[in-house]
């Protein structure tokens, strides 16, 4: 039988997922090892995600979990989401500033001023490095491109909820297109997200959403996405049975990644872009939560899904 949760109560999954050593607990809220049995089953559930994207021909890319520090910043990500975003801090001092480094470390007072930020960041989400790239190669080609694409993602957004970690990874498949190409994109996935689901044998709805931008703009933002139902969320019940998590969504940006990073079509118009994505982590601990700690034990049509 699948694992307990509690409505309001997302510690109540954590603490059975540690006691069942699906997941081990890293030292902080939204941190985890992960137990071979989870990793079998997130590599499973990845391999089912990219048998559904290749089906269109997408272009594989697998990127490191980093990007430049440059780019997140002219991807608006610090605009919309600042309190998210994670960029890599490098010790770059001299003899000095080291012995400053190794006193602080002494004292075991806070020894993170002496570093700087690097040209490297965290991923925020898969599809984020790929704009430049498409952008690079010049006008997209009549039928448009296709990226399939799965990175460790960093959200800093700590949570006694197992389904909000801070390094988690995406699945996604990006359109580059013209502006049906990018909505034939979306109605596709929104049926494929739920075929997904089906297959794994999970409960399912799938609901217009907002990302959570920051501040008081932000709010005009969040109203218009909802409004424009340009976020759709795949809702499965994982860590409570009253608040369903969003394991996949699909997203419309429009024209705005095309005039942003100059991608455009033939005829020289911003392409517009639709990106699908995955959450692994978060569809492996559906899995979990709705079969069991055991993968061996779940029903023959959901290990067919996930092994065939
Ligand atoms: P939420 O509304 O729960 O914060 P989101 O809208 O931020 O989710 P997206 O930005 O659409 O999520 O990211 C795509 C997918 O990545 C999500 O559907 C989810 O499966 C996964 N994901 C997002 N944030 C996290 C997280 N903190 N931990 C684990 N998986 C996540
Ligand atoms: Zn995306
Ligand atoms: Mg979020």
């Amino acid at each position: 039988m699948g694992l307990p949760s509690e409505a309001g109560r997302p510690e109540v999954f954590r603490d059975a997922l540690l006691r069942a050593g699906v997941l081990i607990d890293g030292g902080t809220p939204g941190l985890y090892l992960r137990s071979g049995e989870f990793e079998a089953v997130a590599r499973a559930v990845e391999s089912l995600m990219r048998r559904q994207m290749a089906e269109d021909g997408a272009e594989e890319i697998h990127p490191q979990p980093g990007m430049t520090t440059r780019a997140l910043g002219k991807s608006g990500y610090m605009r919309s989401f600042p309190q998210l975003a994670g960029t890599i801090g490098c010790f770059c001092g001299d003899d000095a500033a080291h012995r400053r480094l190794v006193c602080k470390l002494d004292d075991e007072e806070d020894w993170t001023d002496q570093q700087v930020t690097s040209e490297v960041s965290l991923i925020p989400a898969a599809c984020y490095p790929t704009y430049a790239l498409i952008a690079s190669r010049g006008p997209l080609p009549v039928d448009g491109h296709r990226v399939a694409i799965t990175s460790w993602c960093f959200r800093h957004e700590p949570s006694p909820d197992p389904c909000r970690m801070q390094m988690f990874r995406m699945a996604e498949s990006v359109r580059y297109g013209t502006p049906e190409q990018a909505r034939a994109h979306r109605e596709l996935w929104m049926t494929r997200v739920a075929e997904a689901a089906t297959m794994m044998g999970l409960p399912h709805t799938i609901e217009p959403a907002n990302d959570p931008f920051f501040g008081r703009t932000g709010r005009l933002m969040a109203t218009s996405q909802l409004e424009q139902e340009l976020k759709m969320e795949l809702l499965i019940p994982v860590s409570d049975e009253t608040k369903p998590t969003a394991c996949a969504s699909v997203n419309m940006h429009l024209d705005g990644m095309g005039l942003k990073w100059g991608i455009t079509t033939q005829d020289g118009a911003p392409a517009h872009t639709a990106c699908v994505g995955y959450g692994l982590e978060r569809m492996s601990l559906a899995l979990f939560r709705h079969h069991g700690a055991e993968p061996r034990d779940w029903p023959p049509s959901v290990r067919a899904a996930l092994w065939p």
